[in-house]
């Protein structure tokens, strides 16, 4: 299927309420812009650099959303350009986003990553490390929660609902506490091979590259 029947196949499938982000890394413009074409808005990059490059040559009406792990030295680079962070997952990182977006005058949207499944491959905030950051979100003014995002460790659809099970549980514990300063509205959970499953517990923001773009193949 075409880039265009792909986009429009996984929207059908999607409530009002469930915003699909196109996960466009290794891809080239020219491939987004057959998604961007038919209404395509949100586009998600795991690296900084691709990031940049792609907000200077892309169209200015897109939202960019870094996905991958963020290095603090790099933080500078995408003020102003990144419409959502994904991937907070330290103290030290949301520190340094907070005095380079304060820099600027310019405010952080960002969704805690949780390493659901405690894996010691995958980076993301452990569940037992979860209020401090929390606590520390909250003293932050430029620095904005909106949520909560996991990549869930490769498994069985049984498993995979376990986990986004967990993280629903998780979401819906942490709105019940009405942090001031943060809002829980965002579950980003959900790739090209899980994406229905994590519908089905809950998700309301989905990250799809392979299911939109067709396989990755990495030079
Ligand atoms: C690459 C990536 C995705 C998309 O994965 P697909 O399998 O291509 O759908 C989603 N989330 C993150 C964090 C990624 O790095």
């Amino acid at each position: 299927m075409s880039i265009e029947e792909n986009v429009q196949q996984i929207l059908k499938e999607l409530k009002e309420d469930v915003k699909l982000i196109a996960v466009s890394k290794t891809r080239t413009v020219e491939e987004m812009e057959q998604a961007y074409k038919i209404g395509i808005r949100d586009f998600g990059e795991n690296k900084v650099q691709e990031l940049v490059d792609k907000y200077d040559k892309f169209h200015k009406d897109v939202h960019w959303h870094l996905l991958g792990h963020l290095q603090t030295n790099k933080v500078k680079y995408i003020v102003g350009k990144v419409h959502l962070i994904h991937s907070l997952d330290s103290i030290k990182l949301l520190e340094e986003i907070e005095k380079r977006f304060k820099a600027k005058d310019a405010i952080a949207n960002v969704l805690i990553q949780i390493n659901i499944g405690k894996e010691e491959s995958k980076t993301g905030i452990y569940l037992n490390e979860l209020e401090e950051i929390m606590n520390k979100c909250e003293q932050c003014t430029n620095v904005k929660v909106k949520g909560l995002m996991c990549i869930i460790p490769k498994g069985t659809e049984e498993e995979n609902r376990k986990y986004f099970r967990e993280m629903n549980d998780i979401f819906q514990e942490l709105k019940g506490k009405n942090y001031k300063n943060i809002s829980m509205n965002i579950l980003s959970m959900g790739m090209s091979g899980d994406y229905k499953i994590a519908l089905e517990e809950g998700s309301n923001m989905i990250r799809v590259g392979q299911g939109i773009f067709g396989p990755r193949n990495y030079k």
